[in-house]
Order: C-alpha cells, then sequence, then structure tokens
C-alpha cells in the first residue's frame, strides 16, 4: 500500500524533533491566521466575495485577459502570450538574449517553478539569482521550495548559517537570524545593484489599469525592478481580476490567510516600462484553461496562493513538502497535480486524511478536500487504484452485502486478538506501521443490543 508520498514521508518522519517543529511552526501560522480572520467581522462574506469573483473572472478570461492587454499596452509594456511552460521559457530567453543579459534578479515565482525556468535558462548561459531571501537560500542548497509561501521552512538557521559562511563568508557559527538576514542583504545588494534585468511574477493582474500587483514581505521586488531598465512579469492567466475594487477584496484576504498578516508589507503596482527601458509582461495558459473544461475542479483555478491550505494540513505538517511528487505540496498542490496530469501525479491523493480543514480556511473557497474526495472516486477508471485497497474494499462490500457472513466474520473476528504479533504485524501488513490494531470485542454490538433488549423485556414482564 505503500505510495511515493508515505516512502517520502518515512524518510522525514525519521527526524522527529524536526517533524515536531515542523507541525509546530506552521500551526502557529495557522493560529495567527485564526486570530486575524476573527479580527474581521466580515470574513466570511469576504471569502463569498472572493470566491465569487474568481468563479466570474475565470468565466470571462477572454474579455478580462484582452482588456488588461490593451490597458497594459497603452501604458507602455509589451505583453506576450504563452500556450504552455515551452514559449514562456523561449519568450523570457528571446528577451533577455536579445539585450544580451547575462544575468538577472528575480522575485519569487511559483510559475517559474512550474515551468521549469531557472534550469532552462542555466542552460542557455544565463545567471538567474533568486532575491527573496527563503529562495536564494534553497538555491544555494540546490533544493526546489517545500512551501509555496514559506519555501526554506524545513531549514534550520544553523544550516543557513554554515551555507553562508560557505558562500557569503559568515562568520564561522554564528546563527543570530538578525545578523544572517544582513549577511545575505549585502550580498544581494550587490547583485541587485549590478543586474540586468529584472523579472518577477505577479499576485495579481487588474483588468481595468493593466496594472500587476505584487505583493513581498521583504521587497525584494521592489529592489530588484529598480535598478534594471529591462523588466519582466509573468502571471498565470487564472491571476486576472476585474478592477482595483476586486483587487482590494483578495488583499484583504491574502496576508491574513496566509501568513496572519493584516497585509504583505510590499503590495507594489507595476504599471509602466522605467523610463528609457522595456516592460515585458507574459499571460501564461500551461493547461490552466483545460482546467475550465473540468466543473468539478473549476475552483482549483480560485487559488490565490496564499499557502493556508498547506499550514493547516495535518498530512503536509508531519510529512513536509518534499513528500509530494507535485512541485506544489499540501491540498492544492494535491489538486493541481491531477488536474495537470493525473496518470502522473494520482499518488498524491493518499497524503490527506480528508478533515476538510484545507476548505474551511482557504480564502476563495477552493472546495480542496472535497476535490480530492473526488478524485479519488476517479482512480480506478484510470488504472491508478492501489490493487491491494481494492481487494479490502471488495471483500468489505461484499461482507456489508451479505450479513450472514458479516455475523459470522464477527464471531470469529476475536481470534486475531490471540494471533502472534508477527502473524499481525509483518511487511505484507503496510496499515500495521506505526499503528496498532484495536482488539475486537468479544460480543459484537448487535450480540449486545439483542441481549439488552431481550433483558428488557424481561424486565418489564416482571414488573407488571
Ligand atoms: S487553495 Fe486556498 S488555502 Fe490553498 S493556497 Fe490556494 S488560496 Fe490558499
Amino acid at each position: 500500500m505503500s505510495t511515493k508520498h508515505s516512502i517520502a514521508a518515512e524518510a522525514f518522519l525519521k527526524d522527529q524533533r524536526q517533524v515536531a517543529w515542523h507541525n509546530e511552526t506552521l500551526w502557529m501560522v495557522r493560529a495567527k491566521r485564526d486570530k486575524m480572520s476573527r479580527e474581521v467581522p466580515e470574513w466570511e462574506d469576504l471569502r463569498r466575495k472572493a470566491c465569487e469573483l474568481k468563479l466570474y473572472s475565470n468565466s470571462h478570461l477572454d474579455e478580462l485577459l484582452t482588456q488588461f492587454e490593451q490597458k497594459a499596452t497603452a501604458n507602455g509594456a509589451i505583453v506576450h502570450w504563452a500556450k504552455d511552460a515551452a514559449e514562456y521559457r523561449s519568450i523570457v530567453y528571446d528577451i533577455l538574449s536579445s539585450h544580451h543579459v547575462k544575468r538577472f534578479v528575480k522575485s519569487k515565482s511559483m510559475l517559474a517553478e512550474e515551468c521549469e525556468l531557472n534550469p532552462y535558462l542555466l542552460s542557455k548561459g544565463i545567471d538567474v539569482v533568486e532575491t527573496d531571501l527563503g529562495e536564494r537560500i534553497l538555491q544555494l542548497m540546490h533544493l526546489p521550495p517545500a512551501h509555496i509561501v514559506l519555501p526554506a521552512i524545513h531549514i534550520k538557521r544553523q544550516q543557513v548559517a554554515e551555507l553562508f559562511q560557505k558562500e557569503m563568508d559568515a562568520e564561522p557559527g554564528n546563527c543570530d537570524p538578525t545578523y544572517l538576514t544582513h549577511v545575505a542583504r549585502r550580498n544581494l545588494r550587490h547583485i541587485f545593484l549590478n543586474a540586468e534585468a529584472a523579472m518577477t511574477g505577479a499576485n495579481f493582474a487588474v483588468a481595468s489599469t493593466g496594472d500587476i500587483v505584487v505583493c513581498t514581505n521583504e521587497g525584494n521586488a521592489d529592489m530588484g525592478t529598480s535598478c534594471p531598465k529591462l523588466n519582466i512579469a509573468a502571471f498565470g492567466l487564472e491571476k486576472i481580476v476585474p478592477d482595483l475594487d476586486a483587487l482590494a477584496v483578495f488583499t484583504r484576504l491574502l496576508a491574513r490567510s496566509g501568513t496572519g498578516q493584516p497585509a504583505t508589507t510590499y503590495t507594489s503596482h507595476y504599471r509602466h516600462p522605467r523610463k528609457g527601458g522595456e516592460y515585458h509582461i507574459i499571460i501564461v495558459d500551461n493547461g490552466r484553461t483545460d482546467i475550465l473544461t473540468h466543473p468539478d475542479h473549476i475552483r482549483t483555478l480560485n487559488c490565490i496562493r496564499c499557502g493556508a491550505c498547506m499550514n493547516t494540513c495535518p498530512v503536509y505538517r508531519r510529512s513536509g513538502g518534499y513528500s509530494y511528487t507535485y512541485f506544489v505540496p499540501g491540498p492544492i498542490g494535491i489538486n493541481l497535480g491531477m488536474a495537470h496530469d493525473p496518470m502522473k501525479y494520482s499518488d498524491n491523493l493518499s497524503a490527506c486524511s480528508l478533515c476538510l480543514s484545507c476548505s474551511s480556511v482557504c480564502p476563495v473557497m477552493v472546495d480542496l478536500g472535497e476535490q480530492i474526495y473526488r478524485w479519488r472516486q476517479t482512480l480506478d477508471g484510470i488504472g491508478k487504484a492501489n490493487p491491494v485497497k481494492k481487494a479490502m474494499s471488495g471483500g468489505m462490500k461484499t461482507l456489508m452485502e451479505h450479513p450472514s457472513l458479516f455475523n459470522t466474520a464477527l464471531r470469529f473476528a476475536p481470534w486475531v486478538n490471540s494471533l502472534p504479533r508477527f502473524l499481525k504485524y509483518n511487511r505484507l501488513d503496510e496499515w500495521g506501521k506505526g499503528r496498532e490494531l484495536p482488539r475486537f470485542a468479544n460480543e459484537s454490538f448487535n450480540e449486545m443490543w439483542k441481549k439488552h433488549k431481550v433483558q428488557g423485556e424481561q424486565g418489564k414482564e416482571e414488573s407488571k
């Protein structure tokens, strides 16, 4: 019954101290989110409004994206359209190579991760420097992000200190977070000042104004784009929102849900190219319009990448971001992976207890747990059902449909209590890993019920 997720999770679970710390840290972020949401009396109305706005935007993409293109072009930007990851990568490369760029800075973009931009550009001889601190740490460690908002949440500051000593000449053994931040700042400042081009993702794209809106806590997107004359922004087409009023709904929800802050430290609007420079905007599909054809999964496109569903998920918190095979982990990653390629990413569906905590915290009401449940029901049809689980479900079905068989099985069940341990917990019993089988009662509920009923009736007779 092992899946790729459970095998990878087993590796993460070996370090119990790290698991406890990972779990507690993310739960603390979730608690901050709860506190923030309670301070906004109209919170549930905001969530409903955000969900409606997303459903509206995603069903009017043609109209809104065309309006965005017109406005952005009138603002002086150059708008490109990419149908898939390959087109996106080659558009970025063409822009950079036509300006002879050899080194550029980039703020965090999950779209760039999705489209594997960094390895592509490196293979073409262009150096990419991540400027978000967490992303920079991971880049130097040659690791992918483990969380969409807190990419290096699994890395301890002692590891960062060792890395910075090696890469940035930091003092040996100094793990003080403020010191480490200053070291990173000094190192990045030099890179910012010498960058030939900068790239950002986008949290939102506003159709009525042509604005690209980027939310960060470090100001790295602003620093990056302030120096070079050549700037690029790219966004997945579901990031479009109709106007600034709609944007206000999402910005009230985003940071509160993700990190428990009232707002991100920086919410920057990019509209025009820098004086004498160029501003390129790339609108990317890469399978998003295919999701529009799935009525059961359309709400996946509502996601504003706040990360709240990961922070609350008991499975994510205890198995870590690298246990999932899709590059986005947690509940939203399970759904996005399935929408993208069910044959490749169906293993992740097992990483869910169906507690639905994710659905209840999602600021845009993505029905995450419910969608996972629906995806599970498709597994048999695509030949991805686990054969052991399938056989067990078939066996249970037969028992449930035949009461006499069920009662006979119940009568013999207590025998299992006296079986030697090696017969119950062995390699064939994946379920028994880390779990203890409860003791079967000597008497079934059905038998107890009948007995008490008879005794009750006898008692009534005697008291007459
Ligand atoms: S699905 Fe909802 S909770 Fe999860 S990252 Fe997206 S917006 Fe946040």
